[in-house]
């Protein structure tokens, strides 16, 4: 096989169940078309038969090209290290394991790249998560819009489509805290969005559930120093909350039942307020500080245990 035109990149964590499904769809997609495709699926240190179920397929089809990451780095990460391991040399196509994002949607991303488009992102048009969660994400994007220096299309996630040169662009991109949808705007050329309707997940549960514990955790374990800036913004946080809903209740009560000794309620209140503000402020520094000392590390972004690719078992034994 040549070099493929496209690469299929599908980070998996603990998706055994969802995986034969995956393969499926995919290897109806690759037959239909007459591109020429790999699948690049990365395990993110799956606990379940995930990585099992990858070997044999590795080494069934040569189309499909695994990699496996040392331990679980997160969504970001295990994409990140697909996006390294792609060889594809028109395209990247970026889409989640767990079939939210309808892979047959290729040849319509495709297209916009010949009409010279470098990314091709997909909008969400009808979200089929429960109502809460619907809420959170949206809320979540309005708010990094507002505060973003650059452009992130709302309700666009991963799925995407970017140029071989952006994903060269992205490669170089070295920052540990990573953020896809973000990198992917920042590096600019021409972007356009395709709306689709995003799928429930097929099987399974969202494996993002419990992603803020095991964060915590290995935070905990390995860094332990990251916990002291969160709590100091934390309090600063809950102290302004109490400040303000204090400054209601004594204003009101200065001024309906002037029951408040002269002085008092001022003094008291830009104490509270400013110690409130000065704890936040020192937190939202740290959080810099924090990203910074991360960054500053120089550690690699992940370790990869394993790449199995058929093509280059092959070459091994020919040699
Ligand atoms: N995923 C991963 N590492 C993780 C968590 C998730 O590689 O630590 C993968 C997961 O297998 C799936 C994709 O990232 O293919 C999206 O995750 P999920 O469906 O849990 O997120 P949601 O759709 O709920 O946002
Ligand atoms: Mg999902």
């Amino acid at each position: 096989m040549d070099d493929p035109q496209v690469s299929i990149i599908a980070p998996l964590y603990n998706e055994s169940e969802t995986l034969p499904h995956l393969v499926t769809r995919l290897n109806t997609l690759m037959d239909r078309l007459s591109l020429r495709i790999e699948v690049v699926l990365v395990d993110d240190g799956s606990r379940d038969q995930t990585a099992l179920l990858m070997q044999e397929l590795a080494l069934a089809d040569a189309r499909y090209h695994c990699v496996f990451l040392s331990r679980n780095y997160g969504h970001q990460i295990a994409l990140t290290a697909g996006i390294a391991a792609a060889r594809g040399s028109e395209a990247l196509f970026i889409i989640d394991g767990d079939l939210q994002d309808p892979p047959e949607l290729l040849p319509d991303f495709y297209q916009k790249l010949k009409e010279g488009y470098d990314v091709v992102y997909a909008v969400r048009k009808k979200r089929k998560e429960g109502w809460l969660k619907r809420m959170a994400y949206a809320g979540f994007y309005k708010f990094m819009r507002s505060i973003s220096y650059v452009d992130i299309p709302l309700d666009s996630g991963d799925f995407s489509l970017i140029s071989r040169r952006v994903a060269n662009v992205m490669k170089q991109m070295p920052e540990e805290s990573r953020f896809i949808r973000g990198m992917r705007s920042w590096i600019g050329f021409r972007q356009t969005g395709i709306e689709y309707d995003r799928d429930a997940r097929l099987v399974g549960t969202s494996k993002y559930s419990f992603k803020m514990l095991r964060k915590l955790a290995y935070n905990g374990i390995f860094n332990f120093s990251e916990y002291p800036i969160k709590l100091v913004t934390r309090l600063g946080v809950i102290t302004l909350v109490f400040a303000v809903l204090y400054l209601i209740q004594t204003l009101i009560k200065k001024y309906y039942y002037g029951d408040v000794p002269q002085g008092f309620t001022a003094t008291l209140l830009v104490i509270i307020l400013f110690s409130g503000v000065q704890l936040l402020a020192l937190g939202l520094i740290g959080e810099y500080v924090l990203r910074i000392f991360f960054q500053s590390k120089g550690r690699p972004l992940y370790i990869v245990r394993e790449v199995i690719r058929h093509q280059e078992r092959q070459a091994d034994y020919d040699t």
